[in-house]
């Protein structure tokens, strides 16, 4: 399920804000930030941000249409109802990766299906398609 978290960890004395996020296509948030001119680092997956606030860059993800279901922040209440229809997503079938036979498996992105044809992406090797074969569990 498409999630981003947003929180502030310490680097040294310096207080940063950090974003994580998943099941969306690489660089979507990376794009937004820049379009805005937010400067960030970047180590690894995670996004760094310098004098920047969570409910700024919440709101600045919402308005560049991420849904705000779909960003967590700690402290706040996560939606319920959207946990609820994750799980049961989730419960129905799963997705192997043709390469490694993970069940680490996401749709790459919520337009995913939308504009383009439902593409999916193996959390554990990175492979990308459409051909992950579906199982019950
Ligand atoms: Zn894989």
């Amino acid at each position: 399920m498409p999630l981003i978290y947003i929180d502030y960890e310490k680097i040294g004395n310096k207080k940063v804000l950090t974003i994580e996020y998943t099941g969306f296509e690489e660089g979507f948030i990376e794009s937004i930030l820049s379009k805005r001119n937010i400067h960030y680092e970047k180590e690894g997956r995670t996004i760094i941000i310098e004098n920047a606030g969570k409910k700024q860059v919440k709101k600045i993800l919402i308005e560049n249409g991420v849904d705000a279901r779909y960003i967590v922040t700690p402290g706040e209440v996560f939606s319920f109802k959207y946990i609820l229809e994750s799980l049961s997503m989730k419960r129905s079938t799963k997705r192997v990766c043709p390469r490694c036979g993970s069940t680490n498996v996401r749709k790459v992105s919520f337009l995913s299906g939308w504009f383009t044809p439902l593409q999916f992406i193996c959390e554990n090797c990175g492979y990308v398609g459409v051909a992950f074969l579906e199982v019950e569990e």
